[in-house]
């Protein structure tokens, strides 16, 4: 049975931990203790010194006493966004929430609760399970790249859980592919006061294009935006060049591919209606264009084992859990991508990515209860 009070305990305790991301050192020596309390093998990988972090992804082998069920991955982690150091966390009745100058950080402690609850009552209560690799991940809201640099052949679980979303009631199967995308656009600099006409401004170019890009929900499967803009050196300079940064998200890669290249053609059109000729030589404004694969696709079919088990484990609950597709990428789109099976269960956490981020205990012990279920039914073949 999950104790609700240690769970909660828990979960405070490791909100307080700080744990921005590439600094998650102190959080992963006290899950990788309590994972060695457990009595599991417990080793850090080299994700940390790759990316210039304080440590790496914990992973942790537990051995179960049923051969025949297949190994199940429980993953969740442990960094926070910002602002999220020194949090206060506040509790009202069931409702936890932060003191509202930083986030709360249940992003994602409380999937890594949960599954520290799971493991300890699994074997307080001698619950026959198979295998279980336990992965706590660094660096995911910096890109997903504590996954994206995990080996999974460390893995013997091609199949399981992250438990990373804010959607109670829902398991994520499907996640959009997205591309990060870079322009630099390029004009000419002139002195604005004295010769604007021997100038492109780089910033109306880019503007002229911008203005022109299908931007935000494009359909109910692709997204897009520009987010970041830098450029100009001083108010009487005409510009001579603008970077700017953006993505694209798909669950269809060829709407990716098409929206991509959509926003490069408004700023190469807009780029080519501005030119101007100077000492008899011709000056035109250009683009240059970076697109980087984000992260891939994922799409875990409704007939999976993860899917049946999930819903077999709700059904022995008496509650409900439908699968949905998010708009946003989380460690699963990297375990998928690398082969695995792996679906995003909620943990309760709500409103995150903000100071106003709460979770509401009854969904944190509901989850528990539902994990501690997947793996008891997964052991007893039954999905
Ligand atoms: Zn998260």
């Amino acid at each position: 049975m999950i104790r609700k009070d240690r769970l909660k305990n828990l979960l405070i305790e490791l909100v307080k931990i700080d744990s921005l991301s590439r600094k998650e050192y102190a959080i992963a020596m006290r899950l990788k203790r309590e994972m060695e309390e457990l009595g599991a093998v417990v080793s850090i990988d080299d994700a940390g010194e790759r990316i210039g972090g304080s440590v790496g992804n914990v992973i942790a082998h537990f051995r179960g006493e049923v051969p025949s069920a297949k190994p199940l991955l429980l993953c969740a982690h442990m960094d926070t966004v910002v602002p999220g150091e020194g949090v206060v966390p506040v509790l009202e009745g069931d409702i936890l929430r932060s003191d509202g100058r930083t986030v709360l950080g249940g992003d994602d402690k409380s999937g890594v609760a949960i599954i520290c609850e799971v493991l300890r009552v699994l074997r307080e209560d001698r619950i026959p399970c198979g295998d279980i690799d336990v992965v706590f991940t660094i660096c995911e809201e910096a890109g997903l790249v504590g996954a994206k640099c995990l080996d999974v052949a460390r893995l013997r679980a091609r199949t399981g859980l992250v438990l990373d979303s804010d959607s109670v009631g829902f398991l994520f199967t499907k996640a959009p592919a997205a591309n990060h995308v870079e322009f630099v656009v390029r004009g000419l600099a002139a002195h604005a006061g004295v010769c604007p006409e021997k100038g492109i401004n780089a910033i109306r170019v880019a503007a002229d294009g911008i203005s022109r890009m299908r931007l935000g929900r494009i359909d109910e499967e692709t997204t897009a935006n520009i987010g970041v803009i830098e450029g100009g050196m001083a108010v009487n300079i005409v510009p001579n060049s603008v970077r700017l940064r953006g993505e694209a998200r798909s669950h269809s890669e060829d709407k990716l591919e098409q929206q991509t290249r959509h926003m490069l053609q408004c700023l190469e059109e807009a780029a080519s209606r501005y030119s101007l000729e100077l000492d008899g030589r011709q000056f035109r404004a250009s683009v240059e264009s970076k697109v980087a694969r984000e992260y891939d696709r994922m799409d875990v079919p409704e007939g999976s084992g993860i899917v049946r088990l999930v819903r077999s484990a709700a059904e022995n609950l008496g509650v409900e859990v439908r699968t949905m597709a998010t708009g946003g990428g989380c460690d699963a789109n990297v375990f998928n991508q690398k082969g695995l099976e792996v679906a995003n269960l909620s943990t309760g956490m709500r409103e995150i990515h903000t100071v106003k981020e709460w979770l509401d205990l009854k969904d944190l012990y509901l989850s528990a209860q539902m994990v501690l279920e997947i793996v008891r039914l997964n052991a007893t073949g039954g999905s």
